[in-house]
């Protein structure tokens, strides 16, 4: 079915991936080049304002290559020959009548019939003898991909260039785009691809905008200046809203603020039960500047320091002392607040640029956080050498990644004494008296997590990527999003694994992974053992004044109850039937 988005309320339906609520107009981006998926049938009544779009497109090409050639200097007119041709070939038979027949006979969109046009065309002429009609098929493809930026008004966009105060619509976003993101231009964005744990949509929370991942076609049906309303509390955007919609999602919006700035007024109080027990809640944050809004919103430190942001948008390796500067900016503001500096996690969905990424099949399994900082041990030692000068300014602990064995630990414990004497040799001013803890976020990690801990200090759960490598769940795929889930019975029994070892052994047990960053997880994670959570620092403020509400005896026996349980439906209907009117009572918009 054909969805006409310039005349009716076209509602779409995603993955929440950071709350809030806003309305503005849509502006496209293809940032690198990202295939955008337009393919989808229109209906008969439709099919002569498709045609018109695919000509009016063609046309705008063929002024674009014209405005170029009348530009070009006259030393380089031999080269614009080229473009001539190309002119010539928008209106060709073979491009141009072919694609518009094939939406006639198939009642298909004008991108999906260009695409297959070209396509046929690129295998007809690959398969020619003469090199000069090779040639041509290189042509083609770039004649069509001017037309295909003219239809879906996407060229690619600087991120960091936009001027406007708009809603990003873009196929997908990478970490490193979205943290180009400016907050004074870009209202909030949605993508097509991308799922809740996937770390644009991290960023995005931190970047407190509103998102919504995973519309699989928001590109397709989506015009640049349509008036959209994002919704990424509830997952849902609609595209021209009616008067009606618009006012109900105004109201919504207000809603969301007040019910925001109600738990936020209590933010600094601490978050100790009904029966006086008191918890830390932590930030997390990805850029040092993030560290001001997780004091504003009441955290009692930095359970987790993403540092991997400072190598992602920039060509080169940061030097040590460049590091160093940011470590210490973090701890300064801190003061005697923790500071939990994780060592850098790069590659999986966050590679690095300019040469220095790795060419993988499969990233999420492939050279990853400490695995890569073991195999460059220069890149580590800059690091490590950076934390422990930083750890003279303040109480920092430093948290390892993606630890699957006990020999990454050994090494890396070596690397830090070794870092330790080079910098006691050279007289620097540091400190090794920091705790050391490691990720668990690898199934590896829970089995072994008895042995590992007499050589730590502490363990931070990161759920995010323990249910993406146990539950075998891409955290970035919006088919398998509906998947993700903390509630699984697996990770319940995991987490309780390691919180038994913890208490067994005296190691403290922190979580960073999302489902922390939830209040209706908090009930589990009391009962659970957890001693410390971590989160986006917009989540705090609803965290500490869910842990207010609630008594830990009581806790302990719900999480009795949920671990005898063996399926996310069951789970959710206790915690539903336990907690249920609390949450709605105090979180029912902000979360
Ligand atoms: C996690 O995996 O849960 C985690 C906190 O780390 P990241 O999201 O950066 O992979
Ligand atoms: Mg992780």
């Amino acid at each position: 079915m054909a969805v006409n988005s310039d005349t009716h309320e076209v509602r779409l339906n995603g993955i929440s991936s950071s709350p809030g609520i806003c309305i503005g107009k849509a502006y496209l981006v293809d940032t690198h080049g990202v295939e955008v998926l337009n393919t989808y049938y229109i209906l008969d009544s439709d099919l002569k304002q498709e045609k018109n779009r695919f000509k009016t497109a063609v046309k705008k090409a063929k002024n674009e290559l014209r405005d170029i050639i009348k530009d070009t200097p006259e030393e380089l007119r031999q080269q614009s020959s080229i473009l001539e041709s190309h002119v010539v070939l928008l209106e060709d038979k073979l491009l141009y009548g072919k694609t518009l027949e094939m939406m006639e006979a198939e009642l298909i969109n004008a991108e999906w019939a260009l695409k297959r046009v070209v396509t046929d065309l690129k295998a007809v002429f690959n398969e020619m003898e003469d090199e000069y009609f090779r040639e041509r098929a290189n042509d083609i493809v770039q004649v069509s991909e001017r037309i295909w930026n003219n239809l879906v008004g996407a060229a690619p966009v600087d991120i960091s260039e936009i001027r406007k105060r708009v809603i990003l619509v873009a196929n997908d976003l990478s970490p490193a785009d979205t943290s180009q993101i400016q907050l004074e231009r870009v209202m909030g964005f949605i993508t097509d691809r991308g799922g809740r744990a996937s770390h644009t949509s991290i960023i995005a929370r931190s970047l407190e905008i509103p998102a919504v991942q995973g519309l699989n076609r928001a590109t397709s049906v989506i015009k640049n200046d349509d008036l959209i309303v994002v919704d990424g509390v509830a997952g849902l955007v609609i595209i021209n809203p009616t008067e009606e919609t618009l006012v109900e999602f105004e109201v919504r919006k207000e809603l969301y603020e007040v019910q925001k700035a109600q738990i936020g007024r209590q933010s600094h109080l601490d978050a100790t039960t009904t029966d006086g027990v008191t918890f830390h809640v932590m930030g997390n944050i990805e850029l040092p500047e993030e560290v001001v809004s997780v004091l504003g919103y009441g955290g009692d430190g930095i359970g987790l320091y993403r540092t991997e942001f400072q190598y992602l948008s920039r060509p080169d390796f940061p030097t040590e002392n460049e590091l160093f500067e940011k470590y210490k900016d973090v701890i300064d503001v801190m003061g005697d607040r923790p500071v939990t500096i994780r060592t850098l996690d790069v590659n999986g969905d966050k590679a690095m640029g300019n040469g220095r990424a790795v060419n993988e099949e499969n990233p999420a399994l492939g050279l990853r956080a400490i695995r890569y900082c073991l195999q460059k041990p220069d890149v580590f030692m800059t690091q490590l050498r950076a934390i422990l000068r930083a750890a003279a300014h303040g109480k920092v602990r430093i948290l390892i990644p993606m630890i699957s064995g006990m020999e990454e630990i050994t090494k890396t414990k070596n690397m830090l004494q070794a870092a330790a004497a080079e910098l006691k040799k050279e007289k620097k001013t540091y400190s090794s008296d920091i705790e050391i803890g490691i990720m668990i976020e690898v199934p590896a990690a829970v089995m072994l997590a008895e042995s590992m801990a007499p050589e730590v200090d502490f363990f931070s759960i990161g759920t995010n990527d323990l249910i993406q490598y146990s539950l075998a769940i891409d955290r970035g795929n919006r088919e398998v999003a509906h998947m993700f889930n903390p509630l699984h019975p697996a990770i319940i029994k995991m987490v309780k694994q390691v919180a038994d070892v913890s208490k067994q052994t005296g190691t403290k047990l922190y979580m960073c992974g999302e489902m922390a960053a939830d209040p209706a997880n908090v009930p589990l994670l009391l009962g659970l053992g957890i001693d410390e959570l971590s989160m986006n620092s917009q989540a705090i403020p609803a965290v500490k004044s869910m842990i207010r509400l609630l008594d830990t005896k009581a806790s302990h026996k719900f999480t009795q109850k949920v671990l005898a349980l063996n399926t996310i439906d069951e789970i959710l209907d206790l915690c539903q039937e336990s907690y249920g009117d609390l949450l709605e009572e105090h979180f029912s918009v902000v979360r």
